[in-house]
């Protein structure tokens, strides 16, 4: 579902990503874990072209990302096609990002409308089912600032499902939660993983990692250091900063 290869992204002249390959099944959960810095929110960002890789390829479901096979030769796409494209890869942010000046429902209907072109009533009737989803049927006409940081996540976990991703990327997604809202946003990611949805997930959260994901992928400095199951990894990574990132984190 998920294919990247060579990706290379600098700041200035600071190079975040060397050269990083990580490639996702149908339906699996992996968990991107590794000290700050180490170059994962980069990698999930170039993941939705967020930010446009210096070099490699991000291939979803088949679909160079940025790119169209013309003639047989890839060639950059524009704006709308982007967009499209960008619509298959859901991404769900730290700080919630929602919309404040605009209502739970509108948050959720603006680019199933704008984007996939949904009638206001189909935009409407997916809104409402994905709200129920996530346990929030009620706030439909809620402003974002009149909700808990926990109901906040699970709005934006319900808008980036709006565009039927075909993907789910997570950035810590827990991480800005008072502790007490953490488990509401978990049970939902939980479930989804559980439906088959394919997801890449950036946290600090072990517990959750060793439970939910198919692999645990490790980070430093741009690279991928090591790639296991839950079981391996937490019994044992195979690197010596796998071992060392465990103890801080343990
Ligand atoms: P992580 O998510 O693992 O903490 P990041 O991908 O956020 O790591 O950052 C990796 C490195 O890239 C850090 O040194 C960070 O300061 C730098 N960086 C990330 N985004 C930018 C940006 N937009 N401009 C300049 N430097 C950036
Ligand atoms: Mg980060």
């Amino acid at each position: 579902m998920v294919s990247a290869r060579g990706l290379v992204k600098s700041f200035g002249g600071h190079r975040v990503l060397h050269g990083v390959d990580l490639d996702v099944a149908p339906g699996e959960t992996v968990c991107v874990i590794g000290p700050s810095g180490s170059g994962k929110s980069t990698l999930l960002r170039c993941l939705n072209r967020l930010e446009t890789p210096d070099a490699g390829l991000c291939v979803i479901d088949g679909v160079p990302l940025g790119y169209a096979a013309r003639n047989g030769a890839l060639v950059e796409v524009g704006a709308a096609e982007l967009a499209a494209q960008r619509a298959a890869v859901g991404m769900v942010f730290q700080g919630f990002n929602l919309f404040a000046h605009m209502t739970v429902r509108q948050n959720l209907v603006e680019a199933p409308r704008s984007v996939l072109g949904l009638s206001r009533r189909e935009a409407d009737e997916r809104a409402g089912d994905l709200l129920a989803r996530v346990g929030l049927a009620d706030k439909m006409e809620a402003y974002p600032e009149t909700l808990s940081g926990g109901q906040q996540q699970r709005v934006a976990i319900a808008r980036a499902l709006a565009m039927r991703p075909k993907v789910m990327l997570f950035d810590e997604p827990t991480s800005a939660l008072d502790p007490e809202m953490v488990d509401e946003v978990l049970t939902v990611m939980r479930d989804l993983a559980a439906e088959g949805m394919t997801m890449i997930l950036v946290t600090h959260e072990m517990g959750f990692a060793r439970d939910v994901a198919d692999r645990i992928v490790l980070m430093d400095h741009g690279a991928v250091l090591e790639q296991s199951s839950p079981r391996q990894f937490f019994a044992r990574p195979a690197t010596q900063r796998g071992r060392t990132f465990l103890e801080k984190v343990l």
